[in-house]
């Protein structure tokens, strides 16, 4: 039975035990056993191999945080009862000298955060453990090459020593010898290692390492809990929306060891190819080599599969590899989605160490959705359910276009698709300190490790010479949807020089190169890249969508480039055309900044009668591409001084154009100076003082559509109102807007059917929505302002301290992205309710930077809106999201 999370929150048990067929846990208490022990217990009861251990819960690790950074005492009789219980299950004790057992210790989240937290193994060894552990295995270099791991592992994650003290020791040691690898040094080599190691330990933390098993055991689980709040898994948290109070529990478990030889190995698998989502097994392994070496990508590992001119393991091991492709069509079966899966060969005996739902690109996600469907493992309801929107813009990216001239300058793997270039850094530091001065970053790295997140997070690319497609490298840009070209062995790194080095060439910081992580190649310099094409499964996924969704999808777009991107991409409509986008063109500008400086009405009708024309061409393009669909057309909105040049040159320069004196430019400039432009002469309040520059709009737009509609074209003009705080305003530019477009009708002597609205983005607007209606004939929610207005905070001006607010839990998220659904949602509420009130079938949309956001999307559909408009970029985001509102989520 799977036990509910309200059943175990009343529960005190906070320690599971895990055992073939007696496990206390299951897959459906990911909440409190993280995913790792639930999945472990998962896979016991599927009667799969898996080590004994226990899982001390993710309350603990709250409750650990709580009792100032301890163990809350009753804790630990349980965990040395499951203990016992493991010692049972495989015959031998924890700390016996004779006979001892050795764990595993690890964390494990309720969502996979990958490499973010720390892993301890072989822990429970010690100068007396090893030598029963010779006993038991009879292979001296094994057990004193295990103790050596340990010591360094422990020391990285308990005492915080840093770890490459260890590697110099270890790299001094092999040179005395005069070997090249790990493998090359003896059993007697290796005990000395661990003697240094403890000297160092001495020498680090002026203690002895803890030679007591149970104190090595308390040591880890406190780090475990410690490594929830480190900066990097903060950072990982705030990027993954990860809460804080989740907490991770910690997985004690049985070792089992693939470095005990040759027959023995330890590997990562996917059940289908996580990159393009193929239907194939695709994994790597390592023979004798142990759990954290692939996917530290330390060695590069071999693929499980057979390959031309590879080690495969399909070859090596042909039996472990037939048991192994059986365990995962058995865990694909039972969770009904592609897994991600560890594992360890024990002399020919095979053990899983974990399952999970792997992580996978964009397009490798819709391919397996539309697999699953067409396999009958799912509905499309479910497959629509699990894919997640935002992912979809990874799809967006451009690539490399295949015609360019390029030079070869390395080949690696495909780790995480995309084609980027960007000038080279070797180190996060300057990835992230190059970034801020705007420029476009490639990492270069040896290989990355999580201290690296934040400069793996600025960079476009990542570029590492080790690790495989499981690699951290690999692993963390497929999540990140970032472009990733991972083991690239050709390219030779030194970091105190400062330069890559490949085919030749000497690369430096700053250099450029290209990246294309869908084929693992690396190019010299900059090649260009093209817009991605979609291919029939992001069709059918997008079908799937559209059948099922309530809201309609529009665009915001102003050019005819951006209405055929968003018609490309499935927009139904455009749901706001910023007119004001349309006078920045080199041939109107001054025509406008002859309006703006007009003394007189006669002045400034003269200088509108030439934007006329010009108006017109951008509106009759605009509705020829959205022809058959609404086209919302807002009438000037911002204030005027944005269209004059603020600096001395660029007034001379007018000045010298339009024939003024500059002087009287420049006091005509300062007398339009606002100290809160937001809140000043904009929106309506332009209509209304200037009423022939919407007249003017009117009148381009009446005759766009006059001359398309007497062609017997299908076009739906709607007229937007800007920044509506009552009825007045609207009432005034409504009667404004019919008169003008009347006097089009006649004297062009075409009808056509039009709407008058306006937009919501005041809370006085959403306030007063019910006598608003009176005269609109839809609304639109401006929720950029309205949040602004609502919230008193700048748009412009509040990024300065919004990540903090944010950091803090003061706003879950910055409230410019997704809706602030407490305070600015009620707004929207209240606007929609107020305004059906009066007119129940009033069309209502939101075309504020929102309507492009999954959790606003929801919102908005619980909310009543008839459509949301976001930019053309994000509509598919937006068409997944809807249909997933429709299907109950959010
Ligand atoms: C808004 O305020 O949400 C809106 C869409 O208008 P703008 O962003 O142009 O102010
Ligand atoms: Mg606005």
């Amino acid at each position: 039975m799977i036990e509910t999370e309200t059943a175990k929150s009343k529960n005190s048990k906070n320690v599971f035990f895990f055992a073939p067929g007696e496990s206390d846990g299951n897959a459906g208490m990911k909440n409190i056993l993280g995913g790792k022990g639930a999945n472990l217990a998962e896979m016991t009861a599927l009667g799969l191999p898996v080590p004994p251990g226990l899982t001390i819960s993710t309350e603990v690790c709250t409750a650990y945080y709580e009792n100032g950074g301890k163990i809350p005492d009753t804790v630990k009789p349980k965990v040395l009862e499951a203990l016992s219980r493991v010692e049972k299950c495989v015959g031998k004790k924890f700390g016996d000298v004779k006979n001892p057992l050795l764990v595993s210790v690890r964390s494990g989240a309720r969502a996979s955060m990958p490499g973010m937290m720390d892993t301890i193994l072989n822990l429970g060894l010690n100068d007396q453990t090893v030598a029963g552990l010779i006993a038991m295995t009879g292979n001296a270099r094994f057990a004193w090459d295990s103790y050596r791991r340990f010591l360094q592992m422990y020391s990285d994650v308990v005492l915080n020593i840093n770890s490459s003290l260890f590697d110099v020791t270890l790299e001094d040691m092999k040179s005395d010898k005069g070997v090249h690898l790990d493998t090359d040094l003896t059993a007697e080599d290796l005990q000395k290692l661990t003697q240094k190691y403890k000297e160092q330990i001495r020498f680090s933390t002026g203690r002895n390492f803890p030679e007591d098993p149970f104190d090595q055991l308390w040591g880890a689980v406190n780090a475990v809990f410690r490594s929830w709040n480190t900066a990097r898994a903060i950072t990982y948290r705030e990027m993954h929306s990860i809460p804080a109070e989740w907490g991770t529990a910690v997985n004690v478990q049985a070792m089992v060891f693939g470095n005990q030889g040759f027959d023995c190995a330890t590997g990562v698998a996917f059940t289908r190819n996580p990159s393009t989502g193929e239907k194939k097994f695709y994994g790597e392994f390592l023979l004798n080599a142990q759990g954290e070496d692939v996917v530290a990508g330390i060695r590069t590992p071999q693929p499980l599969m057979k390959i031309d001119g590879k080690d495969s393991m399909e070859e090596k091991m042909p039996e472990v590899y037939q048991q192994l492709t059986d365990v995962f069509k058995k865990l694909e079966g039972h969770y009904r989605d592609m897994q991600d899966i560890e594992f360890t060969v024990e002399k020919g005996r095979l053990w899983m160490l974990q399952t999970r739902n792997g992580k996978r690109t964009a397009a490798a996600a819709l391919r397996i959705a539309c697999d699953l469907v067409s396999e009958k493992v799912i509905s499309k309801k479910e497959a629509l359910l699990r894919l997640d929107p935002a992912s979809l813009d990874q799809l967006l990216h451009p690539t490399l276009d295949p015609k360019a001239v390029k030079t070869l300058l390395a080949q690696g793997l495909p780790a995480s698709p995309g084609g980027v270039c960007g000038e080279i850094v070797f180190n996060p530091e300057d990835a992230v300190e190059e970034k801020e001065k705007g420029k476009n970053v490639i990492l270069v790295r040896i290989e990355t490790s999580p201290e690296d997140i934040a400069g793996m997070i600025a960079a476009k690319g990542i570029l590492t010479t080790r690790g495989g497609m499981t690699s951290h490298a690999a692993v963390v840009a497929r999540g990140m949807g970032k472009c990733c070209v991972a083991g690239c062995g050709e390219v030779e790194i030194d970091y105190n020089e400062g330069v890559m080095r490949a085919r030749g060439y000497n690369l430096k910081k700053g250099d450029i190169i290209t990246l294309d992580g869908s084929t693992g190649e690396i190019f010299l310099g900059k090649v260009p890249t093209q817009e991605p094409k979609f291919d029939e499964s992001f069709e059918t996924v997008m079908g799937w969508a559209d059948e099922v969704r309530r809201m309609k999808v529009r665009a915001n777009a102003e050019t005819p480039m951006d209405a055929q991107t968003a018609r490309k991409y499935g927009a139904e409509g455009i749901g706001l055309c910023r007119t004001e986008h349309m006078f920045f063109g080199a041939d109107r500008i001054d025509a406008v900044r002859e309006m703006i400086l007009s003394d007189t009405q006669k002045e400034r009708e003269a200088a509108l009668e030439k934007l006329l024309p010009m108006q017109r061409t951008d509106f009759l393009q605009l509705f020829q591409i959205m022809e058959g669909f609404p086209v919302t057309i807002r009438l000037l909105d911002p204030p005027l001084h944005e269209f004059l040049p603020q600096t001395d040159k660029d007034i001379a320069e007018l000045a010298k154009r339009i024939g003024w004196n500059e002087g009287k430019l420049k006091q005509k400039i300062a007398s339009l100076h606002e100290f809160n432009p937001m809140l000043g002469h904009r929106g309506c309040r332009l209509g209304i003082t200037y009423p022939e520059i919407y007249r003017m709009q009117v009148r381009a737009l009446a005759e766009a559509a006059a001359e398309l509609a007497a062609k017997g074209k299908k076009i739906l003009p709607e007229i937007m109102i800007p920044l509506i705080a009552s009825e007045k305003e609207l009432a005034i530019l409504k009667k404004l807007t019919e008169l003008e477009v009347l006097s089009v009708q006649k004297t062009l002597k075409v009808k056509f059917d039009y709407l008058i609205g306006t937009m919501i983005e005041l809370p006085r607007a959403a306030l007063t929505a019910e006598e608003i209606a009176r005269s609109a004939e839809f609304f639109s929610f401006g929720t950029n302002d309205l949040t602004q207005t609502a919230l008193g905070l700048s748009r412009d001006d509040s990024s300065r301290f919004l990540a903090t607010y944010v950091q803090q839990g003061i706003f879950a998220k910055d409230p410019f992205v997704s809706i602030d659904q407490q305070g600015v949602g009620q707004l929207v509420k209240m606007g929609v309710e107020r305004g059906r009130r009066c007119k129940p079938d009033l069309k209502i949309g939101v075309c504020g930077e929102h309507g492009g956001d999954p959790a606003s999307i929801h919102f908005f559909d619980s909310a009543g809106l008839d459509y949301v408009s976001c930019s053309p970029y994000r509509v598919p985001i937006a068409r997944l999201a809807a249909a997933q509102s429709t299907l109950g989520a959010g």
